[in-house]
């Protein structure tokens, strides 16, 4: 694993001798790294600022333009400020230069090597350096693979109950700003309890991880589908004034009634009630009485027989 990132690795060399820079060249491109070659500071601090910048570095101490801790010191800033991924980077010094490493280690290098470089301590050296951006990947992609898990209905996949609230609350704000309203569905599937009762809780989960995949299918990416409680879902549609909200929920009724569902086997005729109501800024209400007339509007839905949507003013509750 190591050697194949480390083939195609990338790394930038920042050094004004040209012998110098010519051997570096020649030892990485050999080693398979794709070799960004700087004659001075300024061009390394440049190659250094880009978006998809190399994540390895080998900085001449000095040299034209900026020195090797300045940029060091840059990049830390940087880093800091874009939250960038880490930056391994190795300072090239001299023997006459090696009281002043402690300088170059607290602008915040991570090695560094005396030249005329050895090519062994190079390689171990850059090795380390792998070592420490491969584990520093891993921890970032750990990290948010467990904020993805907090966020999502383990069952589903969808956004969990505190995350599509919050999504709901952010596209409130969104549209306030932008003036456009915000469509939201409260959904129901109906009898849920019977599947659950006769064909088990399997079947249950099953029925659930279909209609979560159709009511996907029937949304677009900027809309928010959520696990709402056990069998209930919310659906944020930013842009949707009351026509379309009915429209769209109308679709989504239908693609979850129209085929029949598989479950454990079995072929199960499924069907959903829906609420629906709209936010339209500036005189919208709270995010609270926006579910609350969603909810009361999926009541009204299952009273006429369910299988239905109907639509709902969200100020109309204020009074009652
Ligand atoms: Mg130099």
């Amino acid at each position: 694993m190591l050697e194949t990132i480390q083939e195609t690795m990338r790394v930038v060399i920042a050094e004004d001798s040209g012998p110098s820079r010519l051997a570096l060249e020649r030892t990485l491109a050999k080693w398979g790294y794709e070799v960004i070659s700087c004659k001075d500071g300024n061009a390394a601090w440049e190659a250094l600022q880009q978006d998809d910048s190399p994540r390895l570095a080998i900085l001449d101490w000095m040299m034209p333009g900026y020195s090797g801790p300045e940029i060091v010191r840059m990049v830390r800033a940087q880093a800091e400020e874009r939250k960038a991924a880490y930056t391994y980077i190795l300072l090239l010094t001299s023997k006459n230069e090696r009281a002043d490493l402690i300088e170059g280690l607290e602008a915040g290098a991570d090695d560094y090597i005396t030249k005329p470089f050895d090519q062994q301590e190079l390689r171990v050296r850059l090795r380390t350096g792998m070592r420490i951006l491969n584990l520093q990947a891993e921890l970032v992609a750990a990290r948010e693979a467990l904020r993805e898990q907090a966020m999502r209905d383990a069952l589903t996949g969808l956004w969990n109950r505190r995350s599509i609230i919050e999504i709901l609350i952010r596209e409130q704000s969104r549209s306030t700003r932008e003036s456009a309203p915000v469509g939201v569905l409260m959904m129901d599937i109906d009898h849920f309890k019977r599947v659950n009762d006769t064909h088990g809780h399997l079947a249950g989960d099953d029925v659930l991880k279909e209609v979560a995949r159709r009511l996907l299918a029937s949304v677009r990416p900027y809309d928010g589908v959520g696990r709402y409680g056990g069998e209930e879902f919310i659906i944020v549609l930013p842009g949707c004034d009351e026509a379309s909200i009915q429209s769209r929920g109308e679709a989504m009724r239908a693609a979850i009634s129209d085929d029949p569902v598989l479950a454990q086997g079995l072929s199960l005729k499924v069907s959903a009630s829906f609420g629906a109501t709209v936010f339209v800024p500036p005189n919208g209400v709270e995010t609270a009485e926006l579910i609350r007339a969603a909810d009361d509007a999926l009541y009204e839905a299952k009273r006429n027989g369910r299988n239905c949507l109907v639509y709902r003013h969200a100020s109309s509750t204020v009074a009652s």
